[in-house]
């Protein structure tokens, strides 16, 4: 089965073509980073207007790369939610259009659901497992379970003010590091000490808290800067990484001692963190409920940030659980901004 995927909730044109829920046939990216580094982030009509330039050179791309003709693909998905209203709906319509005018059944997909099933690309994923999905505006904590041949997604928490990939952002632009700040934050880290051993946010159950972080190293930013003191990019970098990291680390440790786990997946943006990918290794050394080592899963970078491969795996997975059997002929779906 062949699935012709569309990606556009941001500023990433991206379009694939997906066999099987798992080849990848093609995945074309065109990222607008470059055009949005200017303003410090993206600029929701400037991120449409590209998409609207974008989208026709990268679809003929992506299915020139496959090897596909219109008439070989069963399938046509795309985000039409969460994201920037005017970029969901450049996806949207095109996609539409194409259903219509081809006849070909349309599925709508989640675009976190996309990210959480990035991490079944190339991999055999052994269930249940814990998802965590951090990217530039969430973070969220999934349990996925198999029961009658359907694939669950359990929101266990989720944050209750910035998302990781946010705060690294915002402390980047304090740091006056360019947009997108996570991978300079990352790199910076390296020649860094963990000089302002921050403490952990206390919040209940799964859910996480990153603003107190963000307010904490802003004044601290502030009062250097007032006492004339220097201010080392690379120490408030390693300090930021090792709070989040360990933030992170700990409420999935949790979940691995209450419930059964034998995978941990990673996925979204902040995937790439390199800090991440290192103390996560860890995972690995504790053993499953059934005595078998825990398995951690990062997608490839070209998976991590946004893409359209992802969304052409989750709706192989939404239409294995037959979630959207009486969506697939409709043209009535709206792009919804809002993450619910
Ligand atoms: P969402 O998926 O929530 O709608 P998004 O699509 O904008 O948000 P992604 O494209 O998945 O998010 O991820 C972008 C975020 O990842 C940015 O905030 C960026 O700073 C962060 N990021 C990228 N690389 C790294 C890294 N190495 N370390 C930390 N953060 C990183
Ligand atoms: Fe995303
Ligand atoms: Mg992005």
């Amino acid at each position: 089965m062949k699935i012709l995927a569309f990606e556009t909730s941001c500023d990433e044109t991206s379009v694939a073509v997906v066999e099987d829920g798992k080849k990848i046939l093609s995945n074309i990216i065109s990222t607008q980073i470059n055009i949005h580094k200017e303003f410090g982030g993206v600029v929701p009509e400037i991120a449409s207007r590209h998409h609207i330039e974008n989208i026709l050179p990268v679809f003929t791309e992506a299915l020139e790369k496959s090897n596909c003709q219109l008439n070989d693909i069963d399938y046509i998905a795309v985000t039409n939610t969460p994201g920037l209203i005017g970029s969901l709906l450049v996806g949207l319509m095109f996609a539409k259009s194409l259903s219509y005018a081809n006849n070909i059944p349309l599925l709508p997909v989640n675009h976190i659901n996309g990210h959480i099933f990035s991490s079944f690309i190339d991999n055999d994923v052994k269930l249940p497992a814990i998802s965590l999905v951090v990217s530039g505006g969430h973070t969220n904590l999934y349990y996925i379970y198999e029961e009658n041949g359907k694939i669950i997604t359990d929101l266990l928490g989720e944050t209750l003010d910035d998302a990781v990939g946010e705060t690294y952002d915002k402390i980047a632009r304090i740091l006056g590091l360019e947009y997108p700040g996570g991978p300079h934050i990352d790199k910076l880290s390296v020649n860094g000490e963990d000089v302002l051993k921050i403490k952990k946010p206390k919040v209940d159950g799964y859910n996480f808290s990153f603003s107190g972080i963000k307010t904490f190293i802003t004044n601290y930013v502030n009062n250097q800067k007032m006492k004339g003191n220097p201010v080392s990019k690379e120490d408030i970098a390693k300090s930021l990484q090792e709070i989040i990291v360990n933030v992170l680390y700990d409420k999935i440790l949790t979940a691995i001692k209450e419930k059964d786990v034998k995978t941990i997946l990673v996925a979204g943006g902040v995937s790439a963190n390199r800090r991440l990918r290192e103390k996560f290794s860890e995972f690995k050394n504790i053993k499953t409920d059934q005595n078998e080592q825990i398995e951690v899963h990062f997608p490839k970078m070209e998976y991590c940030t946004d893409n359209a491969a992802m969304i052409g795996v989750a709706a192989y997975y939404d239409l294995k659980n037959n979630s959207q059997v009486e969506q697939r002929k409709q043209y009535d779906v709206d792009a919804i901004s809002t993450k619910n």
